[in-house]
């Protein structure tokens, strides 16, 4: 075995193949680009390497500079993981040309199924069936159309050097061919300098089974099994399982022998996938081979119990494969959930952001999170907004199921959108449920997968008000521990007041609806007043920061986040939001008595209200912000004097900003 490893890529696949390759005592060596100078893969690998700007094609795609780092840090050998460089085979021969070990098959592998078309004339000679279609070198126009015909329709043009579903179109007629022709060569051009098409008949209702397949340079190749990756948005994975469900032994050792056949006839080393499509009678095709370790792995890692990162390091130093077909048995079921930064509603376009909040459950026999993000890490434009990946392994599929529902349902993301609620409908959904499903999944439930913003629940406005009022009670508290007489009646801290009601009012906006809520102090605990009923509350924070409250007498832990005036809401039944909407009512959160009054988000100031020295009554408004294309006031909290205006009209203020210094009358502070 070798004894360091340079990882050519980033993010959670990077952080998967460090934690095999410490595990393995390796040196592991990271590589960054500007805008991964924080990042996870970074902390976690041994020592890390700049390589240049945050764009990927002026950093994780520059040959020259990886190989530098490779020489500079006296690497051994280079992982790519996937994506990025991890199919091109020039690379991998610069690997070997300058002396590494490249962790991935032979360049002359890669380069036979680069290419759909050419990996479809492989696989004919070799016997492995394939979806009917045209593959040919001869593109001319007339040519396709000849061979459309005999195809029938619906077909699928597809960009050969594809990926991703890109450069994809359905053609349903005749008349539709020539402007899909047109289109896909124009897209795969764009997409992958090369516009070479190949035809294929539309299969109806298909399923995709992938099979994991893995070879040595001693002669042995066997397969891990099959995963099914029909659940699918614009032709992309979003959920993937091992096994298949409802999939026989007979099929399994047919699509298994079928994909060693493959890997064999390329003389493939190393791990590796062999897609095929499945149809209702049970036929199944080759549609292609991804030579390198695929994103939804860890599915098979579950069901297998081997550790396949593991497998590619022995069998890159030159070991035999760990053990042999007949040792290897499905145990149990895995299903692996892509968590994405990506707003669902709006057709899965990529949510950027930095994300202010970010919490996974605890991994577990059952429960494994790979991410290569943290809390306060941005999202930017410049790479693939994956999250995490959670992956659920239990006895069957009901089990892991449940796990899966439960477990995406305690993954709380605040600063971004996420797809959780529609993988939740996903895991939830009764024919997802009973293995009723192939490629046509997502559209043809569509609207059940994407279901509107529900209303806040009573336990979520309860949960919000809870925070408020504990937020505002510490720091009463501190400003009471400021104070030096210990007996002035306005440092008490339950909600007692000299002179005023012993209630506090909260305004919540709830997508279109404006709630009201009433929080009334008593003795024991307060007394929640909300449009649908009152309800008695007590709450503490515990020591991780969560809430522990006792809502009418059910006990339960939730966390409330607040980022500007947003509040998100998270608790076993799922998460909410909430935006408080009224500067004002919550000023006890942000005031310091006496100091200054602060800006709850960043904004501009549009308005001046009153002018330095003014005395003021309580709730006065000072100064009108514009925040998230809304106003806010903000308002004087106890009577007082306005000493200074910090800012003028126009200022953009960061949060938290002070806007103006405040001298509140004695006897009147909170
Ligand atoms: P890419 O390399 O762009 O991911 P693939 O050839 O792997 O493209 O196909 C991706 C997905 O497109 C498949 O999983 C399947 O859902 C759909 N697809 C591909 N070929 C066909 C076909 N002949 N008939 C029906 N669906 C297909």
């Amino acid at each position: 075995m070798f004894d360091s490893l340079l990882i050519a890529n980033r993010g959670e696949i990077a952080c998967r193949i460090i934690r095999s390759a410490r595990d393995m005592g390796l040196r592991t060596i990271a590589v960054y680009s500007d805008a991964d100078r924080h990042a996870r893969h970074v902390a976690l690998a041994d020592e890390a390497w700049h390589i240049g700007p945050a764009t990927a094609a002026q950093s994780y795609l520059q040959i020259e500079r990886l190989l530098e780092v490779a020489r500079q840090s006296g690497a051994t050998a280079i992982h790519p993981g996937y994506g990025f460089l991890a199919e091109n085979a020039d690379f991998a021969e610069a690997c070997v040309a300058a002396g590494l070990i490249f962790v991935g098959p032979p360049a002359t592998a890669m380069r036979a199924m680069g290419s759909k078309s050419a990996a479809k004339l492989i696989m004919q000679q070799a016997g492995v069936p394939l979806v009917p279609g045209y593959h040919g070198a001869d593109q001319q126009l007339e040519t396709l159309r000849g061979a459309a015909s005999e195809i029938g329709f619906p077909l699928l043009v597809k960009a050969s050097a594809g990926g991703g579903g890109k450069g994809m179109r359905v053609v349903h007629s005749a008349t539709e061919l020539d402007a899909a022709i047109a289109g896909a060569r124009r897209e795969a051009a764009a997409s992958f300098g090369d516009d070479q098409l190949l035809l294929e008949r539309y299969l109806e209702q298909p399923r995709h089974v992938e099979l994991q397949v893995f070879a040595d340079s001693h002669g042995n190749t066997l397969h891990l099994f099959e995963r099914d990756c029909s659940v699918q948005r614009r032709h992309q994975k979003v959920l993937e399982e091992a096994p298949a469900p409802g999939f026989t032994d007979e099929l399994r050792q047919a699509m298994g022998a079928a994909a060693i056949s493959a890997a064999r006839t390329i003389e493939y080393v190393g791990a590796g996938t062999v897609e095929f499509l499945l149809d209702s009678a049970g036929s199944f095709y080759f549609i292609e081979m991804n030579t390198r370790l695929q994103v939804e792995h860890p599915v098979t890692e579950m069901i297998s119990g081997q550790d396949l990162v593991a497998w590619q390091l022995a069998v890159a130093a030159g070991g035999a494969l760990p053990c042999t077909q007949e040792n290897l048995q499905i145990k149990g079921h895995a299903i692996e959930a892509r968590i994405y930064a990506e707003d669902p509603l709006r057709d899965f376009l990529p949510s950027i952001g930095a994300l202010q909040h970010l919490h996974f459950p605890a991994e577990d026999a059952h429960l494994r999170i790979d991410t290569g993000v943290r809390q306060n890490d941005e999202i930017s434009i410049h790479y693939d907004p994956l999250l995490a990946k959670l992956i659920v392994w239990d006895q069957d599929r009901t089990a892991a199921l449940r796990r899966l529902r439960r477990a995406l349902k305690q993954v709380e993301v605040v600063g971004v959108k996420t797809n959780l609620a529609f993988l939740g409908a996903v895991a939830g959904h009764a024919a997802f449920g009973a293995g009723n499903f192939d490629t046509g999944f997502i559209d043809k439930y569509r609207s059940e997968l994407l279901p509107e913003p529900t209303q806040a629940s009573a336990q979520t406005l309860v949960l919000a008000s809870l925070f408020l009022l504990l937020r505002r009670d510490a720091k009463a508290q501190q400003s009471a521990l400021k104070s030096t007489d210990p007996h002035a009646p306005w440092h008490r801290t339950d909600g007692w007041r000299l002179n005023g009601d012993n209630l506090h009012r909260l305004s919540f906006d709830d997508g279109e609806n404006q709630v009201q809520v009433v929080a009334h102090y008593r003795p024991q605990n307060y007394l929640i007043e909300l449009p649908s009923g009152s309800l008695a509350a007590t709450a503490c924070f515990d020591p991780a920061g969560r809430l522990q409250a006792t809502i009418d007498g059910q006990q339960l832990t939730a966390r409330v986040v607040r980022n500007g005036m947003e509040l998100s809401v998270f608790s076993s039944a799922g998460s909410q939001s909430l935006i408080l909407h009224d500067p004002y009512a919550d000023a006890f959160c942000q005031e310091e008595p006496g100091g200054s009054l602060n800006a709850p988000m960043p904004g501009k100031i549009i308005a001046l209200l009153v002018e330095n020295g003014a005395w003021v009554k309580r709730g006065t408004p000072l100064v009108i912000l514009e925040a998230m294309k809304m106003e806010h006031t903000i308002a004087a909290p106890h009577d007082g004097t306005v000493t200074q205006m910090n800012y003028k009209v126009g200022a953009l203020v960061d949060d938290g900003a002070a806007l103006l210094a405040f001298d509140p009358d004695e006897g009147t502070r909170l």
